[in-house]
């Protein structure tokens, strides 16, 4: 199985460092790893400024060296993306090298990041219309592999699970999918939201069905993990999700070029009656 969304102490907000999560990579049963640090250019962000390229790449080929032969360890970048920052996250793209980038949004309309306050006095529409304009944007860049967290805002929102269907946004859904489709841009399936409170991976299985229907096919898997704990969880279930959904393959990259790899493969156990 691949975690292809895993942060380490080159993120601001996480502690765990590389080693452990390669440990518990392997434990999990995961294959294939890559360690997709935030990259924030946002100047109001905690990890603005945080961020050490060089060192980063050190880590990554100690990692290798004592882990490279149970464990495929890629280079990666979690880059936080909004239009505002658009120059800064080009030029950082520019001078760095990764097997594998994922672009995610994280800041609202007002620049701040998307969090429970972000709802105060905002219906669900106020918030995710915006920020699926700028997801929108972002794949428009064709600058990144893979869309992180598709339908992020959800894990904010004042009672989730009872308010949130994406059926209300399958308008700003079209075009996204249309761009992705026509620039061979994935999105993944993020397990953390399964954890939380969504109940339900980011996105859940009615958003790639939909996706399915205007004919994509390209998905990465992730955890978003901050903790060894959560490494490798729920990738799974998000692989039998996403067999039911109509996808046969997931993505594995080198150097920013993609694999499909069948899901079939990756499975252990074949699927059908017990
Ligand atoms: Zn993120
Ligand atoms: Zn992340």
């Amino acid at each position: 199985m691949f975690d292809h969304h895993v942060h380490s102490t080159f993120s601001i907000d996480c502690r765990v460092p590389m080693d452990l999560s390669c440990q518990a990579a392997i434990a999990a049963g995961v294959t294939e790893i890559a360690f997709t640090d935030h990259v924030d250019h946002e100047p109001a962000d905690p990890g603005h400024g945080f961020y050490r390229y060089e060192a980063y790449r050190a880590a990554i080929e100690d990692a290798r060296r004592r882990f490279g032969d149970r464990l495929t360890i890629l280079t990666g970048a979690e880059v936080d993306f909004n239009p505002r920052i658009s120059a800064q996250v080009e030029a950082f793209l520019a001078s760095t090298e990764f097997d594998f980038v994922i672009g995610s949004v994280h800041y609202d309309l007002d620049g701040e990041l998307i969090y429970p306050r972000t709802f105060t006095g905002r219906s669900l529409d106020d918030v995710f219309r915006p920020y699926f304009a700028d997801v929108l944007a972002a794949v428009e860049t064709g600058w990144f592999d893979s869309i992180g967290h598709l339908d992020l805002p959800k894990r904010y929102a004042p009672g989730t699970h009872r308010t949130y269907d994406p059926l209300a946004f399958r308008d700003l859904l079209r075009p996204i999918f249309a761009a992705m489709v026509a620039r061979g841009v994935a999105f993944e399936i993020n397990t953390s939201g399964m954890r939380q409170v969504p109940r339900t991976s980011m996105p859940g299985p009615a958003v790639v069905r939909w996706y399915v229907e205007a004919g994509g096919r390209l998905v990465t898997t992730g955890t978003d993990s901050h903790a060894v704990r959560t490494v490798g969880a729920g990738l799974g279930t998000t692989l039998a999700m996403l067999g039911l959904c109509g996808i046969a393959e997931v993505q594995s990259f080198r150097g920013r070029t993609r694999t499909p790899v069948p899901i079939s493969q990756l499975v252990p156990v074949a699927h059908g009656p017990a």
